[in-house]
C-alpha cells in the first residue's frame, strides 16, 4: 500500500536516497520507520515492538540503549567535541582507544589507525599494503586476493574486495589487480563425499595456483573475514585457514583479517581470528567497536607493516593518508567505554555461552523443517538457509526471493532478521542477549517460518 501523503513514510520516499534499496519499489512501499530502542528490542512509529535479531547491521552489540555510552559521549561532547589527529596532534580518547586495541589484538600488533567505517578501514588497509610494498622496494607486489561472497565494504577499493555481484555490476568494479577465489562454503562448494578437510585443501590449492599464475612477486595480500557475514554466514571448513596461511607464508603474501562483524565477541572468542586460527598482519574492525552508537573503525598493523609505513613516510615527508574524523574524540570516547563494558561483562564468554544456546536451539527447532537445508554459525552469528531439495542442496529459483519474503514475514511476527543470498536469513543479535530472549526470538522466527510454509503450499 502506498504511504499516506505527508506521513513520515511519504516524506522518506520523496526525499531519502536509501542505501541498499530498490529505489523504484521503495517509492511505492516506503520504509519501516524505527522510532526507539531498548535492550535487544526496537519499536516502529506505530508502536509495534520487534526483537532485533541482527543488531541492526550485525553491529549494535550492546543493544539499542546504554546509559554508560550516552554519558561517555556527553562527557566528551562537553570537554572537547572535536579535534583531529593530523600532523602529530592527539587527544586522550584516541590515545586510549589505540592503546586498548593494540593490547587486545589477537596477535602482536604495533599500531592502531582510526577511521569511521568498515569500508574506510578496508580501503585504508589496501593503501597501507600498497604503500608498504612501495616503501620497501617491491613496487610490483600489489595484487590482492579476495573471495567470492566476501563483504568488505562499498568504497571503491573495499567494494572491489567485496565478492558480491550487486556491488560490482553497473559500478564498473572491481578495479584491476583484485582476484576473487572460491567461497569456503562446504555445503554448496564441496564435491559429493568430499570432506571438509579435503575441500579446504582444494581451496588452498586454488589460491596457490592463482599466486603462481600471477607471479608470487606481484601478489601482495589476501583479505578474509573469519566468518563471512553478508555473503551468507559462511563458516570455513575445518583446517581452511591453517592451509591457506601456509600458502600465503610460502609466497610472502600478507593476510588481512576483516573483523568488522566478527570482532569483539561475535564468534564466541574476542576475535574471529582466534576462533578460526587466523594470524593476520593487518586487522580491520568497526561496528561493535562502539556498539555502533557512533561511527568509528580501526586498522591494526603489525611491527613489520608499521616499519614499512614509517620508512615510506620519512622518504616522502608525511604519510599522506587520514580522515578529518580519524579518531574523532566523541566516537573514540564511546568506543573506549564500549571496550571497558566488554571487559567487565566478559563479552566473549557471554557470547560463547548464549551462542551455544542459539546454535543448539536453531538446530533442535528447525533442522528437520522441510524448507531448511543448512543451519550454520558459531557463537552469536548464525544463518538458516532454505532449499528446494534437501538431498542435493539445490536452492529455489532466486527470482522467487524466498529469503527476502521470509525476512519480511518475520517483521510481521515481531522479529527483524536479515535476508541474504541463496534464501538464507541471518541472526546476529546484540551480544547482550539472554538465553530467554534467544528463545523468544526463535519462537517468533518459528511462527513466521510456519506461516511462510503455509503460504508456499
Ligand atoms: N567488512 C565487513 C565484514 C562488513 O560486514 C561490513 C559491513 O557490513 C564492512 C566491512 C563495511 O562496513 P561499513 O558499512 O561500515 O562501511
Amino acid at each position: 500500500m502506498p504511504p499516506r501523503a505527508n506521513s513520515p513514510a511519504a516524506r522518506d520516499a520523496a526525499f531519502a536516497l536509501h542505501p541498499y534499496t530498490e529505489h523504484k519499489a521503495h517509492r511505492e512501499t516506503g520504509s519501516l520507520i524505527i522510532e526507539r530502542g531498548q535492550g535487544v528490542r526496537v519499536w516502529d512509529e506505530s508502536g509495534k515492538e520487534y526483537i532485533e535479531a541482527v543488531a541492526g547491521l550485525w553491529c549494535a552489540s550492546l543493544g539499542f540503549s546504554n546509559e554508560r555510552l550516552r554519558e561517555a559521549a556527553d562527557r566528551q561532547m562537553r570537554k572537547l567535541p572535536f579535534y583531529h589527529a593530523f600532523g602529530a596532534k592527539a587527544h586522550e580518547p584516541m590515545i586510549e582507544l589505540s592503546e586498548m586495541l593494540v593490547q587486545r589484538a589477537p596477535v602482536p600488533m604495533a599500531r592502531a589507525f582510526l577511521a569511521n567505517s568498515g569500508s574506510e578501514a578496508n580501503d585504508s588497509a589496501v593503501k597501507m599494503v600498497w604503500y608498504y610494498n612501495n616503501a620497501i622496494g617491491r613496487p610490483q607486489k600489489k595484487k590482492i586476493i579476495s573471495r567470492l561472497r566476501a563483504y568488505h565494504g562499498v568504497t571503491v577499493a573495499s567494494a572491489s574486495l567485496t565478492g558480491l555481484p550487486a556491488n560490482h555490476k553497473l559500478f564498473d568494479l572491481p578495479i584491476a589487480g583484485i582476484f576473487h577465489v572460491s567461497a569456503p562454503h562446504h555445503y554448496h562448494g564441496a564435491e559429493p563425499g568430499e570432506s571438509e578437510e579435503a575441500f579446504a585443501s582444494r581451496l588452498a590449492d586454488e589460491i596457490e595456483a592463482l599466486i603462481l599464475r600471477e607471479g608470487p612477486d606481484t601478489v601482495a595480500a589476501m583479505w578474509a573475514e573469519p566468518i563471512m557475514g553478508a555473503g551468507g554466514v559462511v563458516v570455513p571448513p575445518r583446517t581452511y585457514f591453517e592451509k591457506v596461511q601456509a600458502v600465503l607464508r610460502k609466497y610472502d603474501v600478507l593476510l588481512v583479517a576483516d573483523e568488522v562483524i566478527c570482532g569483539f565477541g561475535r564468534t564466541g572468542a574476542y576475535w574471529g581470528s582466534q576462533s578460526l586460527g587466523m594470524e593476520p598482519d593487518i586487522l580491520t574492525c568497526a561496528k561493535a567497536l562502539s556498539s555502533s552508537f557512533l561511527p568509528i573503525s580501526g586498522v591494526l598493523v603489525n611491527e613489520r607493516i608499521f616499519e614499512g609505513l614509517a620508512e615510506g613516510s620519512s622518504q616522502i615527508g608525511t604519510w599522506g593518508h587520514g580522515f578529518t574524523y580519524s579518531g574523532h574524540p566523541v566516537s573514540a570516547a564511546v568506543a573506549v567505554e564500549t571496550l571497558k563494558i566488554y571487559d567487565e561483562m566478559d563479552v566473549a564468554g557471554h557470547s560463547r555461552q548464549v551462542g551455544a544456546h542459539l546454535q543448539n536451539e536453531l538446530r533442535r527447532r528447525f533442522a528437520d523443517h522441510p524448507l531448511i537445508g543448512e543451519i550454520r554459525g558459531m557463537g552469536l552469528i548464525a544463518a538458516v538457509e532454505m532449499v528446494e531439495d534437501k538431498a542435493t542442496h539445490r536452492n529455489f529459483d532466486p527470482a522467487r526471493k524466498l529469503g527476502a519474503r521470509l525476512a519480511k514475514l518475520c517483521e510481521a511476527h515481531g522479529v527483524i532478521v536479515r535476508g541474504l543470498a541463496n534464501d538464507a536469513v541471518a541472526f546476529s543479535p546484540p551480544l547482550i542477549i539472554t538465553e530467554s530472549e534467544v528463545d523468544e526470538m526463535l519462537e517468533r522466527f518459528g511462527a513466521a517460518l510456519e506461516a511462510f510454509t503455509v503460504e508456499l503450499r
